[in-house]
């Protein structure tokens, strides 16, 4: 039999079409089905008053290797904006804007110069955050929350606030005595410790949907506001989705890449395919206002605010700026008005020209679920189940990266890649010849 093997990807998000293009790349049918009418899971973008806005300012830096990865896969890798070099502009009520900047010199040593002149450290500080980006780099298996490490590496209230707040929180969009240690560490390490350029700022300058709608092109069937209620399984093998409206779709193999909740109430039980512990992930929200102003009011591209629940600003067009609120959880109920308000607020007290200016409109988006808490001891499933064309995928799986666009790129492929392996053990089980399709497709992975 010749017929190339089907797979349902259940969730448009970036895990899901990380996965669904891999396999399709190897020959798969693959059909993708969303619940909702969006493209691209929680990195989308839909109209706001007429405006195409992002449901939230995405940033990844250039460490995310498999991002940036994808973008050039997809053709979009002119619409990104990077960095030449790690630079922040740091926006306070007290002080004139401050710089942090990386210099030529190998890491860590290219950010010595910099924060020799960051006005917001006190000398002491300065080498107290030096001797912890030390600790960090040997200290393989801290134990703990990353508040309680970096206070018994001696950082000072103002070394939290106006260093590793800034940087860390909306990283791991959580206050660090709720993160582990060792995602902090890993963040750290990953970002400041391994390579010069890692930490480089990038985004993209088109509309988030754009990716994922890329990446949808090359799919075979996108089946929107279409969600999976259940699988259908016979003995160890799932051979088809179940629909809301009552019906289904077979399938060859099926992967699940939606937030944990969903997967439970998907898979019914979870356990019985040997994935345990889904109760423990615990969301935090995201919240975004977008104000649109009669002239630019920035300065620059980007800034980071202390002291704010605003932690970032992007003037994403003359005039039109995005304030990410990371681990927003006492924020995320407020109205729309008292949200853009606050950012309006937020602003004119560190931006001289947000003041002066005449705000045209202002918009929230907001994501109670935006991710989930690396808490200490949160242990996160990887992408094998029990069932052998049954996987599952998203930024919460265990790809050793927070909950994150990087994350979540990397779990989709290592899904594709664990059912091309476990593909050649169907063979015995497959009626006809599909079993050498799937042979082949596992020969070149
Ligand atoms: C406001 C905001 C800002 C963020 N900022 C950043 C950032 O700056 N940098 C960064 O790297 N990351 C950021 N993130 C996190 C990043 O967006 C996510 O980690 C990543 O996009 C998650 O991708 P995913 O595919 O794992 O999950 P999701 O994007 O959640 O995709 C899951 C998909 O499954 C669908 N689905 C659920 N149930 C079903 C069902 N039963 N049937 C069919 N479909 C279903 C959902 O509708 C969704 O489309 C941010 C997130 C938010 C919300």
């Amino acid at each position: 039999m010749s017929r190339q093997p089907r797979v349902a990807v259940v969730g448009a998000g970036l895990a899901g079409l990380s996965a669904g293009l891999a396999l399709a790349k190897r020959g798969w049918r693959v059909d993708l089905y969303e619940r909702s009418r969006l493209l691209g899971g929680k990195a989308t973008s839909f109209e706001v008053e007429g405006y195409e806005v992002d449901c939230g300012q995405h940033v990844v830096l250039a460490c995310c290797t498999a991002t940036l990865d994808l973008i050039d896969e997809l053709g979009l890798r002119d619409s990104l904006y990077i960095q030449p070099r790690f630079e922040a502009t740091v926006l306070s009520r007290k002080r004139p804007p401050a710089h942090l900047r990386a210099s030529s010199l190998p890491a860590p040593l290219h950010l010595m110069a910099g924060f020799a002149r960051y006005p917001h450290l006190s000398t002491l500080d300065r080498i107290q955050v030096a001797r912890a980006l030390v600790a960090a780099r040997s200290d393989r298996s801290p134990k703990g929350d990353m508040g309680s490490w970096l206070r018994r590496h001696h950082q000072s209230p103002r070394a939290l606030r106006a260093f590793w707040d800034p940087f860390l929180v909306p990283a791991l969009n959580a206050p660090l005595d709720r993160v582990s240690a060792e995602m902090g560490l890993f963040v750290i390490r990953t970002a400041f410790l391994g390579d010069r350029d890692a930490a480089r700022i990038a985004y993209l300058r088109v509309p988030l949907a754009r990716l994922a709608e890329a990446a949808a092109a090359r799919l075979d069937g996108v089946h929107m506001r279409q969600a999976v209620v259940g699988v259908h399984r016979e003995g160890d093998r799932i051979t088809g989705v179940k629909l809301s409206g009552g019906t289904g779709a077979a399938c060859d193999a099926c992967v699940l890449a939606v937030p944990p909740r969903r997967l439970n109430s998907i898979l019914e039980d979870a356990p019985a395919v040997g994935i345990e512990g889904l109760e423990a992930f615990e969301p935090m929200p995201i919240v975004d206002v977008h104000l649109w102003y009669d002239r630019p009011v920035l300065g620059c591209d980007f800034a980071a605010l202390l002291d704010s629940p605003v932690q970032w600003v992007f003037e994403k067009s003359p005039g039109y700026v995005c304030c990410s609120m990371s681990a927003a959880d006492d924020l995320v109920q407020r109205p729309e008005r008292e949200l853009v308000e606050l950012g309006r607020k937020e602003l004119a007290a560190v931006l001289p020209e947000a003041a002066r200016a005449r705000l045209l409109r202002g918009a929230a988006t907001r994501d109670p679920d935006a991710t989930f808490i690396p808490a200490p001891g949160v242990r996160r499933p990887g992408p094998a189940t029990a069932l052998s064309n049954l996987v599952i995928a998203g930024a919460w799986t265990d790809t050793g990266w927070p909950a994150t666009i990087e994350s979540a790129v990397r779990s989709g492929r290592t899904a594709a890649l664990t059912l091309f392996s476990n593909a050649a053990g169907w063979q015995s089980t497959r009626s006809g010849g599909g079993a050498g399709a799937l042979m082949e497709v596992a020969h070149a992975v």
